[in-house]
């Protein structure tokens, strides 16, 4: 330090002049915080000394004691009339990043919320802003308000770098340049959409200062010649029209500022320019108590000059996106120089000046424990929703985006801002870079770290994606994991070309479980005069090109499934009609020519146990089997159809094969009716199927079901499906249906098991 003190000229200040000068700027500070209590004043100053000796012996650039710098952030806090937990905050913003003191530590003895504050603009701190293409600019922004939640962390951090804009001198050249750029690209434009145009104006000027020196000097320079003249003009006119309000009676501030060097700089720039040319280089303001004074100013001042044409704006009518609230109208002064004229309250004056931040000064004293949080925003919104101005719905949008986070925004290794919705994984992540990359991806890492595929990404991180040529490419978990449409689409897509016959299966097994649900077979709707009016039905040329559809979930299993039975309902009705309409003039003909032979056996009462445990209506004694399709038991309806040569077989009377045969003219008569033997001690045979994801221990869970349900097992056959499915067949031997349903039921409970049902057709 000696050294350091040696270089300088004689002039510079010894650091005890430096620390008496922080202890005068404290009390500056101090005297700030007149809306603060005893004990919140106390607090700050015990903040202020927590500070100062962790920064002790660190200096800035200008060999100034570091505490000088948080000192100054702390005093356009109080500026803006933050709490005092924002001042505090602003007094330690630093302590995290650049001293020993911990979040642990500052939250011990300054509450969780400083801390929260301080870690809060550390970590905008932290992100680095290395593209400068214009679109990632503004996810730039986005991520900064998104990472803030606290909207007192950006306020914070805004003057964290208008004070640091305002002491870049000492800095390189480079230096100088990359945090100009990034003042007048990121935080100039956030300070404009929170309505702060005193500090977006400042951070213009003195980036410009940076960024095109040369420029910045014409104008300063031309502004510092003309200012006499300047001067001159302002005051002939404040007096002129200060005088017009005192002679009508209106209370009112009237004042005149030339425009700041940026935007003239900017109009020179756009419109190609020089100063002399710009058209109007004066802003006069008018300031009053209430919004009908705003409009008798302005009739007064239109009566006053000559009104240019095109350039009325009623912001109070309408506000800007940002809040701001002013009549602005352009007219010509004496000499033909044009002037632009604001009109509006003391109200709307702050809310210009301070934006977001204004709302502290009126809440002040109000203690509300909710300060900075989605509810003070909710003042926000209110405001702005009463507006039916696009651009402030566009901004209400925006600052939802902003501030409520339903949006993410992480880096890729190389720096570029990669926008997704909240709740984003790796998975959004990889398909928003490329389907290739994302089809590719075995894992991620988010900060270096591996993570799983479910992690959920937070502002500000950096991920990387794993990719593999050797991937299988994405699972179908995946869909449920992929937080955005444009990673669902590329995998569904992926699925649909890389997997037809999986999405078939998939597809199938799907389509078929509804149908099951609906109460029909795939048989049904496969009969000859059914399929092609179902597939007109479900739009598809084929049931395979439906299964695929259903399989990568270009089509509802649910959807198809529904309309395939209207469809079937509707051709069944039809069928009926016609047959019935057959049969009944069959039966009349039969009729004249025979007695009844059913009604014979039925009234001797002919009939007896047998042994199968089925009666067949009209035959004593018969050969009876069990159609293996739908292996009926005892308790389902039943119909019995007499075979050639082997009696007849029992079907299940929704067996489809049993509805299909019945509805043939051919073979309609040998269709007969059956009924259960009610006394009879057998036991049957039944099929069951059973679809499940497939897992480790999926067989075992469901042996171990058919174990405790005590029920003779004859067959049992586990098969893996495509894609992580898997299928049990069971053959079962009960007494009744009831063994059947309550066994199905304690199989759908195991955990995986999506369909139970009996085998037929
Ligand atoms: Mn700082």
């Amino acid at each position: 330090m000696e050294a350091r003190r040696d270089e300088r000229q004689d002039t510079a200040p010894t650091m005890e002049e430096m620390n008496a000068r922080v202890d005068q700027r404290f009390r500056e500070l101090e005297e700030k915080l007149t809306a603060f209590t005893d004990e919140e004043r106390a607090r700050v100053r015990e903040a202020f000394r927590y500070g100062r000796a962790y920064h002790e012996g660190q200096l800035r650039k200008d060999g100034s004691p570091y505490i000088t710098h948080p000192l100054e952030v702390a005093y356009l806090v109080a500026e803006l009339g933050l709490d005092a937990d924002s001042v505090m905050a602003a007094l330690l913003h630093d302590t995290i990043e650049d001293t020993e003191a911990t979040h642990e530590e500052v939250a011990h003895r300054f509450g969780a919320t400083v801390a929260d504050l301080v870690e809060g603009v550390t970590k905008l701190t932290r992100v680095k802003f290395s593209s400068t293409e214009e679109k990632q600019m503004e996810n730039l922004r986005k991520m900064l308000m998104a990472m803030a939640k606290d909207i007192r962390v950006i306020l914070i951090k805004i003057c964290d770098r208008v004070h640091n804009i305002r002491t870049m001198e000492f800095q390189s050249e480079k230096k100088q340049r990359e945090k100009a750029l990034e003042t007048l690209e990121i935080y100039a434009p956030i300070a404009h959409r929170l309505g702060m145009q005193r500090m977006k104006w400042e951070m213009e000027d003195q980036s410009l200062k940076f960024l095109d020196p040369i420029a910045y000097k014409e104008i300063d320079d031309e502004l510092q010649a003309q200012a006499q003249a300047h001067a001159a003009f302002m005051d002939s006119i404040q007096e002129q029209i200060t005088a017009r309000l005192e002679k009508e009676g209106i209370r009112g501030t009237v004042y005149g500022r030339v425009k700041h060097v940026y935007s003239i700089y900017r109009k020179m720039f756009a419109q190609n320019k020089n100063m002399g040319e710009i058209f109007d280089l004066y802003a006069f303001r008018v300031i009053v108590d209430d919004i009908p004074t705003c409009y008798n100013v302005l009739g007064l001042i239109h009566d006053m000059y000559k009104v240019v044409l095109g350039r009325f704006k009623d912001y109070i009518a309408t506000p800007k996106p940002n809040m701001y609230q002013s009549i602005h109208t352009t007219v010509i002064g004496p000499g033909g120089t044009p002037f632009e004229v604001q009109i509006r309250t003391w109200d709307m004056h702050h809310m210009a000046e301070y934006g977001v931040a204004a709302h502290w000064k009126y809440k002040q004293g109000l203690s509300n424990k909710n300060l900075g949080t989605e509810e003070t925003f909710a003042w926000v919104r209110r405001l702005l929703e009463n507006q039916q101005d696009t651009e402030a719905e566009e901004y209400i949008r925006n600052l939802k985006v902003d501030l409520f986070a339903d949006e993410v925004f992480v880096f890729t290794p190389n720096g570029d801002v990669i926008n997704l919705p909240a709740g984003a994984t790796p998975i959004d992540f990889a398909y928003a870079i490329h389907s290739g990359v994302g089809n590719a991806m075995t894992g991620a890492k988010v900060n270096g770290r591996i993570v799983g595929f479910d992690y959920q990404l937070k502002s500000g991180e950096i991920v990387e994606v794993i990719t593999s040529k050797n991937a299988k490419g994405p699972s179908r978990d995946w869909m449920k994991l992929a937080k955005s449409n444009q990673a669902r689409t590329k995998i569904r897509q992926w699925f649909k070309r890389e997997k037809r016959e999986e999405n078939v299966a998939t597809g199938r097994a799907m389509f078929e479980g509804e149908l099951k649900r609906l109460g029909i077979t795939i048989a049904m709707l496969t009969q000859e005069h059914m399929l092609p009016h179902v597939l007109e039905k479900v739009k598809f040329s084929s049931l395979e090109e439906m299964y695929a559809a259903i399989g990568y979930g270009g089509a509802s299993a649910q959807k198809c499934a529904n309309r395939a039975r209207e469809e079937v309902v509707h051709q069944d009705r039809q069928q009926a009609e016609r047959l019935a309409a057959e049969r009944a003039a069959q039966e009349a003909e039969k009729a004249a020519q025979y007695p009844t032979v059913d009604a014979g056996v039925a009234k001797s009462g002919n009939m007896k146990h047998s042994t199968s445990g089925v009666i067949v209506s009209g035959m004593t004694e018969c050969m009876v089997k069990f159609a293996k399709c739908c292996t009926p038991v005892p308790g389902d309806e039943i119909v019995g159809f007499i075979t050639r040569g082997y009696g007849v077989s029992v079907h299940r009377a929704d067996c489809p094969n049993a509805r299909n045969g019945r509805s043939r003219p051919e073979e309609r008569a040998r269709w007969i009716d059956v009924s259960w033997d009610a006394g009879s001690l057998n036991t049957y045979k039944t099929a069951i199927e059973l679809i499940a994801k497939d897992r480790n221990g999926l067989a075992v869970d469901a042996a171990t079901v058919l174990a405790g349900a005590k029920i003779n097992t004859l067959s049992f056959n586990a098969n893996s499906l495509p894609d992580g499915y898997a299928k049990i067949n069971l053959v079962v031997e009960v007494k009744a249906q009831g063994e059947v349903t309550s066994l199905m039921n304690k199989l759908n409970q195991i955990s995986g098991v999506y369909q139970v049902s009996r085998v037929s057709g």
